[in-house]
């Protein structure tokens, strides 16, 4: 069942020397309980897009077209009010710097109870202290009745982030959005993390939207995988098929850039060329400047992304275009 459906979303940043339009006409669908990648270089945009599904684009950025129906109900139109309801209820996001996302001054257990209560006001507060504990022993951490006391400095880095995924799941949200929850952390502590949200999506039948510049986390991981490219999704698929057979010449760059591909712990490394500057993109396929398999079409006609065989298997790029285009 798709859980949320995002058609021709366009996020544009008004700045003073031009338009960047940094997500622009993605249109794509994260089902019930699945684990969703979203992979792309820096500035591809999408933390924009995260971003956009909770309507936290911050200035001088708003979304400019589209829609996000969340249970068939596009949330781009929700007052703001009714979209408080849902943001950090339904839909939680967890951000790469948990140090950032906790207030220093206030003890873990408070800030679980804050959120618990920000959303279900009739609860009491020994019920909200109670259910901290318990959201703090799912994530993982030992001692939960007094550590809910302490404050996020006496919590390590690793800590933290449980601590920061224990809010994020406070009031059971149907769809976790993770933006490189862990990058700040090392590889063993990453490992952990990792499990731990794949653990708890299937223990609460969660959707989550990973965004990440990981290709070995992606493999590890997810279901299936979109792959962004200068504000556009390039293509899409169940992740073993894209990444054992990519079929758009980014997806492709990006996998052949992995030292030693097959080792699943890769990260994507820079392919010949420069990311173009979203305030004026490349005409036609944005990738064309960078691509080796461009052709008469390429710089002038923008591929449209078509199903190809395959479960869900879908491209955007000229090569793949039928013989009646
Ligand atoms: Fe390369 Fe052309 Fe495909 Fe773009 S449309 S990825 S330039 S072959």
């Amino acid at each position: 069942m798709t859980l949320l459906e995002i058609r021709d979303l366009k996020v544009y940043y008004y700045a003073f020397d031009g338009v960047v339009k940094a997500v622009d006409g993605v249109s794509l669908d994260i089902k019930s309980g699945e684990f969703f990648g979203l992979i792309g270089e820096s500035g591809c945009g999408k933390s924009t897009l995260g971003n956009a599904i909770l309507r936290l684009v911050p200035p001088p950025g708003r979304v400019a077209g589209g829609s996000i129906y969340f249970h068939g109900e596009d949330i781009l139109q929700l007052p703001e009010d009714r979209m408080r309801e849902i943001r950090g209820d339904r839909i939680s996001m967890i951000f790469q710097d948990p140090t950032a996302a906790l207030d220093p001054v206030y003890t873990i257990g408070d800030q679980i109870v804050e959120t618990i209560l920000a959303h279900n006001p009739e609860v009491s507060k020994k019920d909200a202290e109670a259910r901290a504990i318990e959201l703090l022993k799912l994530v993982g951490i030992p001692g939960a009745e007094a550590r809910i006391h302490e404050y996020p400095h006496q919590f390590s880095g690793g800590m933290r982030q449980r601590a920061v995924i224990a809010i994020a799941l406070a009031n059971n949200p149907e769809l976790l959005i993770a933006d490189e929850p862990t990058t700040n952390l090392d590889v063993t502590i990453e490992a952990q993390i990792l499990t731990l949200l794949d653990e708890l999506r299937r223990k609460l039948n969660m959707s989550i939207l990973l965004i990440t510049h990981n290709i070995g986390i992606v493999a590890e991981y997810t279901d299936r995988v979109g792959v962004m490219y200068a504000g556009k999704l390039v293509e899409v698929g169940r992740t073993v098929d894209v990444l054992t057979d990519p079929k758009h010449p980014y997806t492709q760059g990006l996998l052949g850039a992995i030292p030693g591909r097959g080792g699943r712990k890769g990260r994507v490394t820079e392919i010949p060329g420069t990311v173009p500057n979203l305030a004026n993109p490349p005409p036609g396929c944005r990738f064309h400047p960078r691509c080796p398999k461009r052709f008469d079409p390429c710089d002038q006609e923008e591929p449209a992304l078509v199903r190809l065989p395959g479960e869900g298997r879908m491209v955007a790029c000229h090569l793949y275009r039928g013989p009646e285009s």
